[in-house]
């Protein structure tokens, strides 16, 4: 990997990241609109294209070596672009590493139990990329802004009182701090859409007849705690932000953009970790030439003894011919 390229994306993303402690106002400090000035659409188109194939080849890394896993938690507000950036940033791995989680309101099971439970189980394991469609956060999120939601927790009283969502707050770094510690990488994207693009992009699922699927009335109802969101998104934002586990308020109006932006992070995370083949040993390396000596001993008559040897030695006499001509 040149080190101009891994520059360039940590430079990329470093306005998107929530510094650890400090105070964020969502209004105030980031910008649904914002896109990078030197990015248009066309080229963003590119380097999509590039930095999905980054992450392919990174992935393969992670999986072989298979020490650390890596989750990546997607937040959002509805029609904010969580499902379009699963699937453009994820188009390119190995669907056999990646595993997609998404939430809803929990059952009756996992209301039986504390409430990172459901999140717990499922976690990715090593060399895999796990994927939270809506996360732990929604229970400082949603759950903060419908207290209701708090009430069917079945929670002891003593739960309950005093600074629940403090609590909730450190609960939450020190799980996260738990898995970062034990090689699992928490990736956390806020994906932050406008009030106005919301309302667009609900309109284009009432009107195209083929996105109606998208839309419910409880996501207009939903809108209309619009400011309790970002109020509970800001000091979500603030509380749980750290080093081991930053967060990136991905700017969402521009669907492009924010795919670009959320592959960035992505891809930083994995050039961190750097995941590498395993390398064999010697004692492994001579089982390997033994066992290619009994398979070359089994070759047919007329055929080469070793027949990915043979068309590879082609492939490259091929090529030096064309490169003379
Ligand atoms: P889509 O893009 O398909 O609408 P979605 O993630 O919005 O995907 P929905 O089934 O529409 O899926 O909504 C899931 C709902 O579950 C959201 O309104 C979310 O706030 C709610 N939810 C998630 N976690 C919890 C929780 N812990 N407690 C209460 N509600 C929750
Ligand atoms: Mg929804």
């Amino acid at each position: 990997m040149a080190d101009l390229r891994v520059e360039r994306i940590a430079e990329f993303i470093e306005p998107l990241r929530v510094q650890p402690g400090s105070r964020v106002r969502l209004a105030r400090d980031f910008d649904p609109g914002y896109k990078a000035d030197f990015l248009n659409k066309k080229d963003g188109r590119e380097l999509l294209a590039a930095g999905v194939e980054l992450l392919a080849d990174y992935q393969r890394r992670l999986a072989a070596q298979n020490t650390y896993g890596v989750l990546v938690c997607l937040q959002a507000l509805d029609a904010g672009g969580k499902d379009g950036t699963i699937r453009h940033v994820m188009s390119g791995v190995n669907p056999q590493g990646v595993k997609v989680s998404g939430f809803k309101v929990p059952s009756a099971e996992e209301l039986d139990h504390d409430y990172l439970w459901r999140y717990a189980c499922r976690l990715p394991s090593r060399g895999d990329i796990g994927i939270f469609n809506r996360s732990h956060y929604e229970e400082v999120l949603v759950v903060r802004v419908h207290p209701e939601h708090l009430q069917r927790q079945q929670l002891p009283d003593s739960a309950r009182q005093g600074h629940v969502w403090a609590r909730r707050f450190r609960e939450i770094n020190d799980w996260e701090r738990y898995l970062s510690d034990n090689g699992f990488k928490v990736v956390k994207l806020f994906l932050n859409l406008s009030k106005e693009e919301q309302r667009t992009r609900f309109l284009r699922r009432i009107d195209r007849p083929d996105r109606n699927w998208k839309f419910s009335a409880a996501d207009a109802r939903e809108r209309r705690y619009w400011d309790d969101y970002q109020r509970a998104f800001s000091k979500m934002l603030s509380a749980t932000s750290t080093e081991w586990a930053p967060w990136y308020v991905i700017p969402a109006d521009r669907k492009w953009f924010a795919r670009i932006a959320a592959a960035a992070v992505l891809a930083h995370t994995l050039i961190e970790i750097d995941p590498q083949y395993p390398t064999v040993s010697e004692e492994r390396r001579s089982d390997l030439l033994v066992a290619r000596s009994e398979l070359e001993a089994e070759a047919p008559e007329g055929a080469p003894a070793d027949p990915y040897a043979a068309a590879a030695a082609e492939k490259k006499r091929r090529k030096k011919k064309r490169r003379k001509k």
